[in-house]
C-alpha cells in the first residue's frame, strides 16, 4: 500500500564539529519519503519555493516519490539552520525561516484522498491537520512534531493528537509534551492524548515502542562515524511507516520490525549530509544491517533457579 507523507522540504545549513553544508536538501518530508521509498510507494505533500535546486527534485523523482502533491510557490524555501557539538545528541536550532510554509494550503490531488497510510511528519500541525481532513478514511495515521510546535501551536498540536493513531517524537520533545521527566509516565500521559502507539526516540541510544500493552526497545546502533545526526528521526519514521504500508498489517510483531527498519535507515542516515547516504542505499544494505540489530539482541535463555 502507499504511503503519504506531508511536512517540511528544506534547504538546510548545518554545522557539525565535522563540517558545515548550506543550502543542502532536507525538511522532515524529504527525509521521511526517502527512507520509505526502500519499502513503499510515496506520495509527498509540500510546499517549494522557486529557489528550489530542480536537482533536488531529480533526486526525489529518482526515488519514484509521486510529487503531484508538491506544490511550487512564488517566493523562498522553508530555510533551517542548526550546530551540534561534541554531544551529537544535542543541538542548538540557529534559525527557522518558514518561508512558503507561511501561507501554504494544501490541496491534495483527488487520488490522494484514498490514501490508507498516512505519515504527518514535523510541520505546523494546522497545515498536518487541514492534510488529514482531505484523506477520506485512513487506516493508520501517524504523527511527528518538534519543541518548535509543541511551544508554539499546542492548541492544534492537541487537537490532532486526538486523531492520529501513532506518534514519535524524541525524549526531550516527549517529557515537554507531558509535562514530567520519567519517560514510562510520560508515555502514559501522551497515550491519554491521543495516539495508541508511541515511539520515543532517544538518539545514539535507540527507541522505546510504546504499544498495546507491551514496551519494546531498540538499542542504538554503534557506529565509528557519526558524521551528521540531521534527519535521523525523520529518516527513523519513514523506514517505520514505509514498512508497515508495505506490510499492510499493525500486528505487534510488525510494529517491532518496523521499529528496527526505522533504526536501520536512520543509523545510515546519520553517516553523512543530508540523504547522501540514504539515496545510495541498496536492499541488501538494509537487510544486513536488520541482521546487525537482531545480533545485537539476541540472547538466550537462562536456568533462573539456579542462577546461570
Ligand atoms: P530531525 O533531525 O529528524 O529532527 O529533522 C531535521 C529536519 O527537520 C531538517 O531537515 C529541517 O529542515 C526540519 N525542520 C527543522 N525545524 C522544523 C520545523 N519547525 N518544522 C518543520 N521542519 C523542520
Amino acid at each position: 500500500m502507499s504511503l503519504l507523507v506531508v511536512g517540511s522540504v528544506a534547504l538546510d545549513t548545518v554545522r557539525t564539529p565535522f563540517g558545515e553544508r548550506q543550502d543542502a536538501l532536507g525538511g522532515s518530508a524529504t527525509f521521511a519519503s526517502v527512507a520509505a521509498s526502500f519499502f513503499t510507494d510515496v506520495r509527498l505533500v509540500g510546499v517549494i519555493g522557486d529557489d528550489f535546486d530542480p536537482a533536488h527534485v531529480e533526486l526525489l523523482r529518482s526515488h519514484a516519490i509521486d510529487l503531484e502533491g508538491l506544490e511550487r510557490a512564488p517566493g523562498r524555501t522553508f530555510r533551517w539552520s542548526g550546530v551540534y557539538g561534541h554531544d551529537l545528541n544535542e543541538r542548538t536550532t540557529l534559525d527557522t525561516q518558514l518561508n512558503v510554509f507561511a501561507a501554504f494550503d494544501p490541496r491534495l490531488p483527488p487520488r490522494y484522498a484514498a490514501s490508507e497510510y498516512v505519515f504527518l511528519a514535523n510541520v505546523d500541525p494546522e497545515v498536518q491537520l487541514r492534510v488529514l481532513e482531505q484523506i477520506d478514511r485512513p487506516r493508520f495515521v501517524a504523527l511527528d512534531t518538534m519543541n518548535f510546535w509543541i511551544e508554539g501551536k499546542p492548541e492544534p498540536l492537541r487537537r490532532i493528537l486526538t486523531r492520529v493513531d501513532a506518534l514519535l517524537l524524541n525524549d526531550s520533545e516527549a517529557r515537554m509534551l507531558a509535562g514530567t521527566g520519567n519517560l514510562l509516565r510520560a508515555a502514559a500521559a501522551i497515550r491519554a492524548l491521543g495516539p495508541q502507539v508511541l515511539v520515543i526516540k532517544r538518539g545514539e541510544y535507540g527507541a522505546v515502542l510504546f504499544a498495546r500493552d507491551e514496551v519494546f526497545s531498540a538499542p542504538g546502533f554503534l557506529l565509528e562515524e557519526v558524521f551528521d545526526p540531521t534527519g535521523a528521526g525523520d529518516t527513523f519514521a519513514g523506514g517505520f511507516m514505509g514498512y508497515l504500508a508495505a506490510r499492510g498489517e499493525l500486528s505487534s510483531a510488525a510494529l517491532r520490525r518496523a521499529v528496527i527498519f526505522g533504526s536501520a535507515l536512520a543509523s545510515f542516515a546519520v553517516e553523512s549530509f543530508s540523504v547522501d547516504r540514504v539515496h545510495t542505499l541498496t536492499h541488501q544494505e538494509i537487510a544486513a544491517r536488520f541482521r546487525a540489530f537482531q545480533a545485537l539482541t539476541r540472547f538466550e535463555d537462562a536456568d533462573l533457579r539456579g542462577g546461570r
